[in-house]
């Protein structure tokens, strides 16, 4: 029987999914799969909170599929075995996926193509990760931008132009039919994590322009795992946007606009945005590093938003950016480094909103601001949590004596002013 597959990776629901719309209404029945991918799975913890939820995500999927008489065929093994396999098993006419445009999965992807191709099998291709594909929206001289107010305001002229449509039901009638089996957490060689990601929430978007910055409140959507891993789609977000949301639409856009600086410029994966600033001699202390890590660093806004962090895979936003702060500017450590932390633990971690926003705090990345920004944590904590409500949550032993800063906020920036000045006078 000759088929179409559809291969599920960050886009894992059946509603409004391009890739998926557009396989069942080929001329195949559609065999959906999805591959973990055993040299990414290799790397994680295994009770990784985010191979959790992916599996969780799969089996309602899974389960949905059944009402059809269709299932998910699930590979465990790295990606070029599973084509392998699967080409070897099944007679496959096409395939079909979204987009992902992280570099190890444009390279995946395009290594997949090639073999598909030598099969005489078409791969193709769709825009769902994200509303503007990273090269649809350019300078007027062709090039791509590299400051947010101005990609902001070209991505708004395309919006009003192209508004977004969300797909109709897709038509499940035309799965493949099969029943296979669908392994459990354990056969995949995880374990159950006790980190469990939150529903999103588009109730209080009402208040978002003021409640976003305040850490203590719910203010925000926890939006950023749904569409890390594509359990909801941006477009259907988008379409329940009212005019008053502008502020909050304006982070969706900073999403895609890291997005296309990853895609237009690679090398920040691992080299500084702009390179004048490679001559900073980063002091990389790695006892500091741990305190930071641990959340043991004296300024309680920093260790309340490391240790929520830990516990929960989510620190607010705010908090974040005195968190990145603190390690690049008061502690001097690259970074690379907080980058990384932040990458293995956080539940929305990807990779080009975690490398804008750590580029952006270290002062090394797409900021139009001069690097002598250097958050004060005492104010940040006098402006966002004046009551220290978020900070005695996390920080119950606040009140004992012996809880003192590691380094003094004063001598700390001068230190990092002198340090970057200098870094950037001999590069
Ligand atoms: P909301 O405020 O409800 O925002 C809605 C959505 O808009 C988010 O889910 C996200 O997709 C997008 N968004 C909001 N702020 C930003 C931003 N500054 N940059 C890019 N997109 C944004 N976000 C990630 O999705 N993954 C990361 O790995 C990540 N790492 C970060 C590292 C640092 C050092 C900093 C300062 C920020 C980082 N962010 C990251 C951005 C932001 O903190 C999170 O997107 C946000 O806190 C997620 O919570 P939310 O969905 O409730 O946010």
């Amino acid at each position: 029987m000759e088929i179409s597959v559809c291969w599920f990776r960050r886009d894992l629901r059946l509603e409004d999914n391009t890739a998926l719309y557009n396989a069942l209404n080929s001329d195949y029945a559609v065999l959906p799969i999805f591959i973990f991918d055993k040299d990414i799975l290799e790397e994680l913890p295994r009770n990784d909170a985010r191979v959790n939820f992916i599996h969780q995500q799969l089996t309602q999927i899974n389960k949905e599929l059944g009402k059809y008489k269709g299932s998910l065929k699930i590979y465990n093994s790295s990606v070029d075995e599973a084509w392998e396999e699967l080409i070897k098993e099944f007679n496959v006419k096409e395939v079909y996926i979204n987009e992902d445009y992280e570099p190890y999965a444009m390279q995946r992807d395009e290594r997949v193509e090639q073999f598909l191709a030598s099969k005489n099998i078409q791969l193709k291709s769709f825009t769902d990760q994200v509303v503007f594909k990273p090269k649809q929206i350019l300078k007027d001289d062709g090039l791509p931008y590299t400051v947010y107010t101005p990609y902001k305001n070209k991505w708004l002229k395309h919006f009003e132009l192209n508004k977004p449509q969300v797909l109709p039901t897709p038509n499940l009638e035309n799965l493949y039919s099969s029943n296979f089996n669908f392994p459990s957490l354990s056969d995949i060689g995880f374990k159950p994590s006790t980190i469990q990601v939150e529903d999103f929430n588009l109730k209080q978007l009402g208040n978002y322009e003021q409640t976003r910055d305040v850490p203590h409140l719910n203010g925000t959507s926890y939006l950023g795992p749904h569409l890390r891993f594509g359990t909801v789609s941006v477009r259907s977000i988008i379409s329940q946007l009212k005019p008053s949301d502008h502020v909050f639409l304006s982070e969706l856009i900073w999403r895609e606009f890291f997005i296309q600086i990853l895609v237009h410029f690679p090398r920040v994966v691992n080299e500084n945005f702009k390179s004048k600033y490679n001559g900073i001699v980063w002091r990389n202390n790695e006892d500091e590093f741990s305190r930071w890590c641990e959340g043991k660093t004296g300024y309680p806004i920093v260790d309340a938003g490391m240790r929520q962090l830990n516990e929960t895979g989510y620190m607010h936003n705010r908090v974040r950016m005195v968190t990145a702060s603190f390690l690049c500017k008061h502690l001097l450590i690259d970074w690379r480094w907080g980058e990384a932390y932040f990458a293995e633990k956080l539940l929305d971690y990807e990779l080009a909103s975690n490398n804008g926003n750590w580029q952006w705090s270290s002062g090394t990345g797409c900021d139009a601001a001069p690097y002598f920004r250097v958050f004060n944590p005492t104010s940040q904590t006098q402006r966002f949590d004046p009551d220290m409500k978020y900070i005695k949550k996390w920080v119950p032993e606040l009140n004992e004596l012996t809880y003192t800063p590691m380094v003094d906020h004063k001598m700390a920036r001068e230190r990092a002013l002198r340090t970057y000045k200098t870094g950037l006078e001999s590069f």
